[in-house]
């Protein structure tokens, strides 16, 4: 038996053929796929190891029966005003589970949803919709192959997205990367140049002027490096205006492409997973929300300001330093035991298919939404399955990446900065965000321990700052931290 089905780790979206031989089962990249044409990096050639109940897999809720629980959540969210409760999803989730968790908040009337892709993709968002009037992304990977030259800013996509990076180099293009240190890719790359942190926007305004720029076919490629900053939107609006000024774009091996950092990134931000009220941040900046309903996301691990709240619930698959914080934790089906779509970088739907079943009692993200849903009154939440949400959702699937751009560049206004001593991190090429699914592959850790990079995620630009300090896997997320 053999099941077709996409890595749930980063926006690249490769797929994956499991097969099933007695109890053994064997995965492979799929060679039919358009997307990543049989290649898996490391993380997706273990995925099967980290299937299966280890001992932090969450199996039960953890304060009784569903019944009881479900129950236990709607007189929670019954006695909150409907603005001191929040959803913080996922670029993990399922399209089909955004879309539910998105039409709960609607019927129910809470204006606080938003996803954790927030944190690295409106400012995208926003500057797509000021450079072509709507949020699109003009390009696919098939324009990696017709480029001359790549452009790759604030992307380390040879440890990140290693599959798009595979392309690249099998590509002719000459590669120019500009990044705050030597990372793999500038590393692999024709031309390196080094940026203070924060000055990208010097060296975007000066694109036009480059012959490797104005004068071939270039594509441009970028992701959080870009796009985590405070003004990330004005410098994605500026690549993309040097694009439209020298004529690169909407052509074969021209355009801008972001890399989404997250499986279904991508698919959040088309449902229109955005808050109404606060943002993200402000969940944990303010003191507004009483009740936050986390789902597939550890931002106990990750998020500034986390703070504790009245009422904490978690769903997530195992557990995690946000799981351990909660008061009550709802276990959720894992990528192996889920069936659904996401949508990657490129703006492809891919498909999730379960080849396991649930284990203990855990359920889809979209069944638990709809179980608090019906317990809150409300109708519109009597799915059978994912196929039939997936019906009512009325995606239209034809692929057209290519659209008309605006004729006239919208400038902005910049910003004067004052330049400091900043801090940097990235990402190593064999683990995954905190560590909640990588960290259980042996291979992985092996891997992750082995590898210098553990302990020069800031100390290359910041030898000072490490000076003394000891640099440790955490216990519980195994992610490195310094001591002492
Ligand atoms: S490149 Fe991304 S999607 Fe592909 S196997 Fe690796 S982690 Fe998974």
């Amino acid at each position: 038996m053999s099941f077709k089905t996409t890595c749930p780790y980063c926006g690249v979206g490769c797929e994956i053929k499991i097969s099933r031989s007695n109890s053994t089962l064997k995965l492979i990249g799929d060679k039919d796929s358009p997307v990543n044409k049989g290649m898996l990096c490391i993380k997706g050639q273990t995925l099967l190891e980290t299937v299966g109940t280890d001992n932090d897999r969450l199996l039960k809720p953890s304060v009784g029966t569903w019944d009881e629980t479900i129950k236990t959540i709607a007189n929670i969210f019954r006695s909150n005003k409907k603005d001191e409760i929040a959803l913080y999803l996922s670029g993990q989730m399922l399209m089909e589970d955004l879309y539910v968790a998105k039409k709960f908040a609607e019927s129910y009337g809470i204006n606080n949803i938003e996803s954790n892709s927030r944190l690295c993709m409106y400012s995208t968002v926003e500057a797509n919709k000021r450079a072509y009037g709507a949020d699109i992304v003009p390009v696919s990977y098939d324009d990696i192959f017709l480029a001359e030259t790549i452009f790759i800013i604030g992307s380390n996509t040879a440890d990140c997205h290693p599959i798009v990076f595979n392309y690249v180099k099998k590509s002719k293009a000459f590669v120019v990367c500009v990044d705050v240190y030597k990372t793999t890719t500038a590393k692999k790359s024709d031309l390196f140049i080094k940026v203070e942190a924060g000055r990208d926007m010097e060296i975007i305004d000066d694109l036009v002027n480059q012959p490797w720029f104005k004068n071939k076919k270039t594509l441009s490629i970028y992701s959080q490096g870009l796009t985590q900053s405070t003004d990330a939107t004005d410098k994605v609006n500026a690549l993309i205006n040097a694009h439209i000024k020298v004529g690169n774009i909407n052509k074969p091996g021209c355009g801008v492409l972001s890399l989404t950092g997250q499986s279904n990134a991508m698919g959040g931000r088309e449902i229109g997973i955005r808050t109404k009220d606060l943002t993200a941040t402000e969940f944990f900046s303010t003191d507004q929300i009483k009740t936050l309903w986390v789902m597939a996301t550890n931002p106990a691990h990750s998020m500034i300001n986390y703070r504790k709240f009245e009422t904490l619930i978690v769903s997530d698959f195992t557990e995690t330093l946000t799981t351990k914080d909660a008061d009550i934790v709802l276990p959720a089906c894992s990528w192996s035991e889920k069936t659904g779509h996401q949508k990657n970088s490129e703006r492809r739907y891919l498909e999730q298919n379960a080849f396991l079943s649930p284990a203990g009692e855990s359920k889809p993200d979209w069944k638990i939404i709809c179980l608090v849903a019906k317990s809150l009154g409300l109708s519109g939440f009597d799915y059978k399955n994912s196929a039939e949400i997936w019906l009512e959702m009325k995606i239209d699937e034809t692929w057209s990446p290519r659209i008309q751009v605006r004729e006239k560049i919208v400038e902005f206004e910049k910003v004067d900065r004052a330049y400091g001593k900043s801090i940097n991190n990235g990402r190593l090429l064999e683990q995954w965000h905190s560590m909640s699914r990588t960290g259980k592959s042996k291979t992985l850790n092996d891997m992750t321990n082995k590898n210098p990079q553990t302990v020069s995620i800031h100390h290359t630009t910041n030898t000072e700052f490490f000076k003394n300090k000891k640099v440790e896997l955490d216990k519980h997320s195994k992610q490195p931290c310094f001591k002492g």
